[in-house]
């Protein structure tokens, strides 16, 4: 079966394999993702999965790395995605890692002992769309998650031995919230263990925009490039501590400036930039180079 199209990745998963085995994404609620907004989850048949990995397994058999698409292939019934896995394993024998999406909803539906197998299945990396730490935001914008029911979703993952690999949206709370959202974000950094950390800047489907702006009271404003930058600058400040080395990256094609470092050990240098580009001695993307 050809690809739903478009079919999103993270952008470190370009050169590896991709399987769609879910379509759309379980949740679909959030105001800011237009991503599924026109497609209705769907967990594929293990009878189609097992067709497709067998020709997949033909044209790419020495492959390393499967990505689990789409949007949060987390969401599929533990038996399922054990048996998924337990197939690619047979069908790869190079294989090493597996890595898929997931939500705070999907991780607080797996037990230790569930992500633990999964694990030693070589699952060993989720993708996680945290977004903000600000509790008020994440209601309103439906995340489905407060910031303690995300910490203690991936305290799980990581004593399962999962690698977790966080987005968090600047700008999502627009000029009046950034500073509740980027304190707030901060707050719950310091206290997961997170291996990587990716920053976006919000981008709003002109029709999704209306209804993503109806909760906010004062009126939601949108960031500019300099308030963009000052979120970027405040997280990065707070980051005094984490509970391990974060691999930092703002390299999504959505983010005026592209920055790359380890937290916290990088962030003298990471803020100097920072400084460099609001003082405008650093030039930005500009705005019709930049996506999703
Ligand atoms: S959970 Fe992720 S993919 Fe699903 S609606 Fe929210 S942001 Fe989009």
């Amino acid at each position: 079966m050809e690809p739903i199209t478009p079919l999103w990745r993270p952008p470190s998963e370009g050169d590896n394999l991709i399987l769609q085995v879910t379509l759309g994404c379980s949740h679909n609620q959030c105001t800011f993702c237009g991503m599924y907004r026109h497609r209705s989850f769907v967990s594929k048949p293990l009878a189609v999965i097992q067709q497709e990995v067998a020709h997949a397994a033909m044209d790419w058999p020495d492959a390393r790395r499967i990505f689990l698409a789409d949007g949060d292939a987390l969401a599929l019934d533990y038996d399922q995605l054990l048996a998924i896995l337990q197939l690619l394993q047979a069908c790869f024998p190079q294989l090493n890692r597996v890595s898929c999406y997931a939500s705070p909803g999907n991780l607080g539906k797996k037990s230790l002992p569930q992500l633990q197998t999964l694990r030693e299945n070589k699952l060993t990396l989720l993708y996680y769309g945290m977004e903000s730490g600000h509790a008020p935001l994440l209601r309103m914008t439906r995340k489905g998650a407060t910031p303690a029911f995300m910490a203690e979703g991936l305290h799980k993952a990581a004593e399962a031995g999962m690698k977790i690999s966080a987005t968090v949206i600047l700008g999502l709370g627009g000029r009046h919230l950034w500073r509740e959202h980027v304190e707030d974000t901060a707050l719950l950094l310091q206290q997961v263990p997170l291996n990587f950390l990716s920053t976006l800047q919000l981008y709003l489907e002109p029709e999704m925009a209306a209804a993503f702006a109806a909760p906010f009271t004062p009126p939601f404003v949108p960031q500019d490039d300099q308030g963009m930058l000052q979120e970027q600058y405040l997280l990065l400040e707070r980051l005094t501590h984490t509970p391990r080395p974060v691999i930092f990256r703002s390299n999504h094609a959505s983010n005026a400036l592209a920055l790359a470092g380890t937290l916290p050990k990088d962030r003298p240098r990471l803020l100097a930039q920072l400084t460099a580009a609001l003082q405008g001695h650093l030039s930005l993307r500009p705005a019709w180079l930049r996506g999703l």
